[in-house]
């Protein structure tokens, strides 16, 4: 007792010398505070001054230094009076922590130590070299390293004795070099062999590598190896051929224990990220502050920060790996929502100009369509126009099933915009559809006078750079209003004069982070996000959580079912039969496959089987190719003399399937069904069914599974894509569902997007937090802030 007593008042004196930079214990004296917890409970004195103690040096680090003095030399007193008696003096201990308590102590907020975020050259044998190499992997600072997680996970933990290796088994080993290698050229002459042989207790095993001269230099008589390798035979005795190895280090890191495996790029190997890791943690390890609530951490059983990141990086075993990948699992979708809410808090409070239309003036553009809007198009369009009028940048997503109408109530919100001087921007994930809606745009807005010509663009990766150029300078100049394109308009420094709207289609290739970045390229636009994919709620609530919804959840009068059926592979004639009928009707028709080239599957792909069609099926029709490898001028050309008739069927990939309109296309015939996703499938049905006749999809599936089948069925059940989308979560599970075109999530490494359990988790947690703290500003929160910043540092939570 007495000793640790004489400790800490060297400690503290020691403090004092160092003029009370909190530099006498490692970690400073926050990190102390367990110890002395420890050491001074039961001790006599009552908990409440040990209290006192504990947390004036877990605040120390927030005092300033006058007060920081007067600390030290109060417990220093305590200290050289009798300190298991005379423990009143650390009442005064209040006094202070009160007075800060009342103000200063908010400007001195907890913040992780600046080196965490220090650059990788930083760490001992990462120089301006090898620092690119790490940049290459994403890496450029100790705390991207320390959350570069392995990929994988090679269990050399459970080895075996040399004596019971068996033929033909998949093992790892541990031995000493008993036979210094050597050299030997097969009979060939080309090929080297290197021999060698490593013993443990139990017995002796040979090892062979092929052309791997070097290995002479580096295998050394007596030197402990790990080695892992498929158990062969030769001359009767038990061989590995070109075994992984591992010389044995002092501090085992890459062998005889759970051993990551990281994802690599060149010019690295495994052996260097891991040590490059290893010394990380062995400095971080204990150092990264917790941003996670006790209250949290405890309610959700997670583990800490820092167990967490050891573990994911040099598991114990199963169980503490597990114990890591829970914890940042529930980060990643965690972060998400608090960002989408932090998101959607700064944009419902930002300014947007009003735009308004009379009714007057409504009225007569819609009676120039050649259609009644539906009451759920209406009822969209009035939310739409309540927001646009509101003061507040709108936010909205706009969710319909393939041909409920979304493209014109998305037109009628343009139009609003574009009658002042301001402009808008319309999104397509493909240039097929890009180009479609530059087309419907142009008829509307053009046809009708709204607009002159020049005042609608399109702009495509594929836009030569002088009409480019022309493009940029009209829409800086504000000449052009309504400008329509790809991907482009995000990632190119594509500047406006007054965007004030923007209108992405097919959202569901879009992430939140893209919808941040279009934000940024106008004054507080409007948001009209646009998708065919139904989403169960909950899964919205994290995907969609910024963005207010409208459905339209009717179809335009007069538009027919389409008909559906799954034909068996072996009545494929009676398909084609059909298929016939239509085009002598004079409609068109699209046949689908899962693949463009196949050696193995060649009845799946379209290459194959374009010349199969055009030549022996329908020799009498005339029949276009399309997938996804031609450019995408070809790909506009081709849809454009689909859609004017040029010829009658379409081969085709999926890249048909988001979007495009072909009203004249009343037949698709889809081969390899079993292998598409039931919401897929839904999209690829929905390019037929567009206008007044009669539509039929047929299904065949490439092989005669019962369940495949059944799965099919449904989509002769119902036209209805939330059914479908439900059966198929349930079905096929999320993966399938949303697929990696979920852009933003890709980095989701440990959480399933569609774990409804963890989202609801996360989400009462965020609540919670927000509830309390709705800007994130308070000084506890002050972490989790600068956590949330590293998760999504394009999210500015001012
Ligand atoms: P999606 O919602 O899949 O984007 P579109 O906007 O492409 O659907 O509309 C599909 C077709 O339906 C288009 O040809 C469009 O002109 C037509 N359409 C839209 N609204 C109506 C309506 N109220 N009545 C009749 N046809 C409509
Ligand atoms: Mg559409």
């Amino acid at each position: 007792m007495s000793d640790f007593f004489l400790t800490l008042k060297k400690i503290f004196e020691l403090e004092k010398r160092k003029n009370f930079l909190n530099l006498s214990v490692s970690g400073g004296f926050q990190n102390f505070t367990n110890l002395v917890q420890s050491k001074l409970s039961g001790s006599g004195i009552p908990p409440e001054i040990i209290n006192l103690l504990v947390s004036s040096l877990a605040m120390y680090d927030q005092l300033s230094v006058p007060d920081r003095k007067q600390t030290i030399d109060l417990l220093i007193k305590w200290l050289e009076t009798d300190p298991t008696h005379n423990y009143f003096i650390l009442e005064k201990l209040k006094g202070i922590f009160d007075f800060q308590n009342k103000g200063k102590i908010s400007d001195q907020l907890p913040r992780q130590d600046n080196g965490l975020y220090a650059d990788i050259t930083t760490i001992r044998g990462i120089g301006e070299k090898n620092s690119k190499i790490f940049h290459k992997l994403g890496v450029y600072k100790i705390y991207d390293l320390l959350r570069y997680y392995p990929r994988r996970y090679q269990d050399y933990s459970k080895l075996v004795q040399i004596n019971k290796a068996r033929y033909g088994e998949e093992i790892s080993l541990i031995g000493r070099i008993v036979q210094p290698p050597l050299v030997r050229n097969a009979k060939n002459r080309k090929l080297k062999i290197i021999e060698s042989a490593i013993s443990d207790d139990t017995g002796i095993i040979r090892l062979t590598w092929f052309n791997k001269p070097f290995l002479t230099n580096q295998l050394k008589q007596g030197m402990s190896i790990i080695v892992s390798g498929t158990v062969d035979v030769y001359h009767g005795r038990l061989v590995i051929n070109n075994p992984e190895w591992e010389r044995i280090d002092s501090d085992q890191l890459n062998t005889n224990r759970i051993v990551p495996i990281y994802p690599l790029s060149s010019g690295i190997t495994q052996r260097q990220i891991r040590s490059a890791v290893h010394s990380c943690i062995n400095i971080w390890g204990n150092r990264i502050k917790e941003f996670f609530p006790d209250k949290l951490l405890l309610s959700e059983n997670l583990c800490q920060i820092n167990d967490a990141i050891l573990q994911i990086h040099f598991p114990k075993n199963e169980d503490s790996l597990k114990c890591a990948q829970d914890r940042l699992a529930f980060e990643e979708i965690f972060f998400l929502q608090l960002g989408v809410f932090i998101q959607k808090k700064n944009w419902t409070q930002a300014r947007a100009q009003k735009f308004t239309i009379d009714d007057d003036s409504l009225k007569d553009t819609l009676r120039t369509l050649p259609f009644e809007l539906t009451e759920a198009q209406k009822k969209a369009f009035h939310d739409i126009r309540i927001d646009l009028q509101s003061g507040r940048p709108m936010n909205r997503l706009l969710q319909g099933d393939v041909g409920s109408g979304k493209t014109i109530v998305s037109q009628l919100a343009v139009e609003i915009i574009t009658r002042t001087s301001s402009q808008a921007a319309v999104m397509a994930p493909t240039a097929i559809l890009a180009e479609q809606h530059f087309r419907t745009f142009s008829d509307f807005f053009v046809k009708s006078g709204k607009l002159e010509k020049s005042e609608i663009a399109l702009l495509l990766g594929s836009t030569t750079s002088k009409e480019r150029k022309k493009i940029l300078d009209d829409l800086m100049s504000g000449q052009i209003k309504i400008i329509i394109g790809t991907h482009t308009l995000i990632e190119e420094p594509v500047g406006f004069r007054d965007l004030k709207l923007t209108v992405i289609d097919e959202q569901h290739r879009f992430g939140v982070a893209q919808r941040a970045m279009l934000r940024k390229k106008g004054e507080s636009p409007h948001l009209l996000v646009m998708t065919a994919t139904p989403i169960p709620r909950s899964l919205a609530m994290t995907i969609y959580g910024d963005l207010d919804v409208s459905t339209i959840d009717e179809m335009p009068v007069g538009r027919k079912t389409v008909k559906t059926i799954v034909q068996n592979q072996y009545d494929r004639e009676l398909a084609y039969g059909k298929i016939a009928e239509h085009l002598i009707n004079g409609c068109q028709a699209f046949i689908i496959y899962p693949l463009i080239e196949s050696d193995d599957d060649d009845n799946l792909a379209v290459m194959n089987e374009y010349k199969r069609l055009s030549q022996k099926v329908f020799p009498n029709h005339s029949v276009g190719l399309m997938h996804g490898k031609l450019k995408p001028a070809e790909k506009d050309s081709i849809m454009r003399d689909f859609r004017d008739n040029k010829f009658e069927i379409l081969v085709s990939t999926t890249v048909i399937e988001v979007g495009v309109d072909i009203p004249n296309a009343t037949v698709v015939l889809i081969e390899g069904a079993n292998r598409f996703g039931l919401a897929q499938l839904h999209q690829i049905r929905g390019r037929v069914g567009r206008n007044d006749k009669e539509s039929l999809c047929i299904l065949i599936p490439d092989n005669d599974d019962a369940l495949e089948n059944e799965r099919l069925q449904a989509m002769t059940k119902t036209n209805n894509g939330f059914i479908l989308a439900d059966y198929d979560l349930k079905q096929r599970g999320p993966g399938e569902f949303l697929g990696s075109r979920q852009s933003g999530y890709v980095n989701m490494r440990f959480a399933n997007i569609t774990d409804i359990n963890l989202i609801e988790r996360c989400r009462s947690q965020t609540m919670e937090i927000l509830k309390n703290d709705p800007n994130l500003i308070k000084p506890e929160n002050n972490l989790l802030r600068t956590e949330l910043t590293y998760y999504w540092p394009e999210i500015n939570s001012n």
